[in-house]
């Protein structure tokens, strides 16, 4: 297989076809700690794209309770599972090399154990060009199941009571994860596909699914350690997340020629999701954009992660890990960036905090940002340093340049007049 090189592995690795990249690339930030799982996402993708006959279990976009939860059933666990045996049988080790994290070309330093590619290259005979399985019907059959029951410490496996965690002492801890197809650079689906149906576009780096040249043999199903590639019955042809690419296209009758932000991501209550694109350098790396949002969030403030970085694919979805759950598991999901993210994000400093106010707060996608300041409005004590807050104004601009958001750090708070008291 050729060598391609992985910015977020530090390193060069084995993929199927050479390199080729977009002009831009697609990718979103979802702010873990502050979603609310109320599945609006969800539903706005649904209601959507995936809404007619045979679609029934397509869940292009899904919000998982981890670690309870997965959809379709185990996918983390069974692809982390594979991954593990295929390091045990070439006797290798999973780790990484943090040494050299400051380096621009490998910001979480390099990782030495092998991709789901790589992984299937030892195997001998190679069977597949990805480590991967297709998940049961069962398994695609219920998103959510008994996710937020928590069990806590006092139920054990194969108790079936679900007797809750009790007050005062929580031992219990969740998070959700939103998750939609994270158009990867290496993508695993179109490395699978035999009948080359999958192709990433070079306009804007979305991966999508020809359903004319599609045969049904599930190969990207398998493939995706993600598992965002889906098998329509009815059609007998794979689907995947289309990316909402009318609407990034500037093509939405709401805003012509406007680039928008995917439905997903301009419906979230929440406020977690920001969505963009990012210019990209001939050589695969992101092209320096200081002001880009998306370039801020994962490049220079570094509080973004991409999810399981190790499966080798290059994903351009990425998280900010929530505060509160164990590390080593956050570690094996976003990588070494962790601990620094969870201190960044604890402790933002004035542009980050600025920068935050743009999450979902237009549907055009924001190229740019300014930061303007404000006076100091708040100091406090944050592990043992000293933290303050000031009022500042943040502007996003849209493709063309034009102003589509401004914003403050301090919440506005609007005083209703004694005349409209208790009236709408
Ligand atoms: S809409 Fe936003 S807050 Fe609600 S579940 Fe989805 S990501 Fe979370
Ligand atoms: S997440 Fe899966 S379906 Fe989406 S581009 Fe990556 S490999 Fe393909
Ligand atoms: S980007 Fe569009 S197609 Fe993809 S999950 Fe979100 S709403 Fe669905």
């Amino acid at each position: 297989m050729p060598n391609v090189y992985n910015w977020q592995l530090g390193r060069e690795m084995s993929y199927p076809y050479e390199a080729a990249f977009p002009d831009w690339q697609w990718a979103f930030v979802f702010n873990i700690n502050r979603c609310i799982a109320c599945q609006t996402c969800t539903y706005a993708c649904k209601s959507t794209w995936t809404f007619s006959k045979g679609q029934e279990y397509m869940w292009w976009n899904n919000v998982e309770t981890k670690p309870y939860g997965e959809y379709p059933r185990f996918w983390d666990a069974k692809i982390l599972a594979l991954l593990h045996d295929a390091h045990q049988q070439a006797g290798e080790e999973a780790r990484w090399d943090t040494f050299h994290k400051d380096d621009k070309a490998k910001p979480y330093g390099t990782y030495e154990g092998l991709t789901i590619f790589e992984a299937a290259e030892r195997q001998a005979p190679q069977k597949e060009v990805a480590i991967g399985y297709e998940p049961t019907d069962d398994e695609w059959a219920a998103p959510n199941l008994y996710e937020d029951t928590a069990a806590g410490a006092i139920s054990h496996a194969g108790d079936t009571t679900l007797e809750p965690t009790a007050l005062p002492e929580h031992k219990t801890w969740f998070f959700y994860l939103q998750r939609v197809c994270n158009h990867c650079n290496f993508a695993a689906c179109v490395a699978a596909c035999p009948r080359q149906a999958i192709y990433k576009r070079k306009e804007d780096g979305i991966v999508l699914l020809d359903q004319e040249r599609c045969r049904g043999y599930r190969k990207c199903v398998m493939a995706c350690p993600y598992k965002k590639a889906m098998y329509r019955p009815t059609t007998r042809v794979s689907e995947k997340c289309v990316g909402c690419y009318p609407r990034i296209e500037g093509k939405d009758p709401m805003q012509p020629g406007i680039p928008l932000e995917t439905r997903c991501m301009s419906a979230c209550p929440g406020k977690i999701r920001i969505q963009g694109l990012v210019k990209m350098d001939p050589d695969g790396n992101w092209a320096e954009d200081r002001q880009n949002p998306i370039y801020y969030l994962v490049k220079v403030a570094k509080v973004a992660l991409p999810l399981y970085p190790q499966f080798g694919l290059a994903p351009n979805g990425y998280y900010i890990p929530p505060r509160w759950a164990p590390r080593p598991y956050l570690r094996q999901m976003f990588g070494p960036g962790v601990d620094e993210a969870i201190e960044r994000y604890v402790a933002p400093d004035r542009e980050l905090l600025a920068v935050q106010q743009l999450f979902r707060a237009t549907q055009q996608i924001i190229f740019k940002y300014e930061v303007l300041p404000g006076p100091k409005v708040f100091e406090a004590t944050i592990r043992g340093r000293p933290w303050e807050m000031f009022d500042d104004t943040v502007i996003g601009f849209n493709k063309n340049g034009q102003e589509v958001v401004r914003g403050k750090v301090q919440e506005p708070q609007h005083v209703r007049p004694d005349k409209h008291y208790n009236s709408i």
